[in-house]
């Protein structure tokens, strides 16, 4: 064992409790290989994070692994914000109100591939993007960002596993010519240690994850005002099951539904109604039309934007969430107003799943989808 190897162990002793759980499961040498990627190695604290500056990030540090056992994977937000405005975006809570190429991504991505390299860090999964959208039409098309850090691990595919894209936007790389190169990530290469558990278990190493919560214009217009219309998104998805891409449909949030606290509707509160049971029934025999691995779903939180107001929409949700929660009052937990549990599954996830099971479509929750990805 090397010097660096010890200093690296002394190191992991000092991270976060939050934390610790990813280097406990680990092996020996995969501790030091995680401790050299993700912490930081001058810091004079007594308790370290993982707090990597580049774009190959820890998953989420906001959350303790207690709470949210993301594990080991990685996270790449290819731009930072994202022009489809949609009125519930979580990532409003966490980011400033700007849309734009990051400065230097590529040289980024580089900077971080050779180091996984060099570290020889485990292979884990990697999600893009959690705070944008990275195939979101005005940055992509102009600047291929997330196109050049997919095609770096297509050039070190060992030292990844599941690649998720998470998309309002999958008419893009139907057009723009992605589907090889989401083919060839789809495929674990020799030297990946996880291969041969993928294929024993016929797990996709690529999964296009499209978001389509509307199924009527009107709907989609009120909610998600940037994003690609209903049939344009419903059009490409047909397009990337015949192309046999892996898709998860993600019919999510779910939204309250009329009549709301037994006799109000939601034009009463000023809103447009999101999902009928009908809409949810469409969308539901769509994912099992082209054949999506399963649907992801949550119900909608009401975010506290950072640093500007809450969107009108949100603010008019908000009141509806307080109608439905009477006497009592929605939850503020981690930034966001909810529904508690016993409502919103009574309301809004129970009668989701039951279409689900009718229709012989698998449902995960959002956390269990992603901690499931392996
Ligand atoms: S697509 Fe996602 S990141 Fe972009 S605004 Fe909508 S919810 Fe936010």
């Amino acid at each position: 064992m090397t010097t660096t190897d010890l200093d690296c162990l002394e190191l992991v002793k000092r991270v976060h409790p939050d934390f610790r759980a990813v280097w406990e499961r680990a092996a020996l040498q995969d501790q030091i290989a995680l401790a050299r990627y993700f912490l930081p190695k001058r810091s004079a604290k007594e308790v370290v994070e993982p707090t990597r500056p580049k774009v190959i990030k820890w998953y989420c540090p906001f959350a303790a692994q207690h709470v949210f056992p993301s594990g080991h994977r990685y996270c790449i937000n290819s731009y930072v914000g994202c022009a489809h405005n949609c009125a519930y975006c979580y990532a409003n809570g966490y980011t400033l109100d700007r849309v734009c190429p990051k400065e230097g991504f590529e040289k980024l991505v580089d900077k971080d591939v050779s180091d996984l390299e060099e570290f020889e860090v485990p292979a884990a999964p990697v999600h893009l993007s959690n705070s944008t959208d990275a195939l979101q039409e005005g940055l992509e098309s102009r600047y291929r960002h997330t196109r050049y850090a997919l095609e770096r691990m297509l050039d070190h595919r060992r030292r990844f596993t599941t690649i998720t894209i998470l998309t309002k936007n999958p008419g893009l790389p139907v057009r723009d010519g992605y589907l090889n190169l989401f083919k060839e990530l789809n495929v674990l290469t020799l030297d990946n240690p996880k291969r041969k558990v993928f294929e024993r278990e016929g797990l996709p190493a690529l999964q296009v994850e499209v978001s389509l919560a509307f199924w009527r214009e009107p709907a989609r217009i009120f909610y998600d005002p940037g994003a690609p219309s209903v049939e344009d998104r419903k059009a490409a998805v047909v397009a990337l099951a015949g192309a046999r891409i892996p898709i998860v449909l993600r019919i999510d949030p779910l939204f309250p539904r009329s009549p709301v606290a037994g006799h109000k509707s939601l034009a009463d509160f000023g809103l447009e109604e999101a999902q009928t049971l009908d809409d949810l029934r469409g969308l539901v025999a769509f994912a099992k039309q082209v054949g999506a691995r399963h649907v992801v779903y949550s119900p909608v939180k009401i975010i506290q934007p950072r640093r500007r107001k809450m969107t009108d929409a949100m603010v008019r949700m908000k009141q509806v969430y307080r109608a439905m929660s009477y006497p009592e009052k929605p939850v503020w937990r981690g930034g966001s107003f909810r529904l508690s549990k016993d409502i919103a599954d009574r309301d809004i996830v129970l009668p989701f799943l039951r279409i689900c099971e009718e229709a012989g479509v698998k449902a995960k929750f959002c956390m269990t989808n992603l901690v499931e990805t392996p």
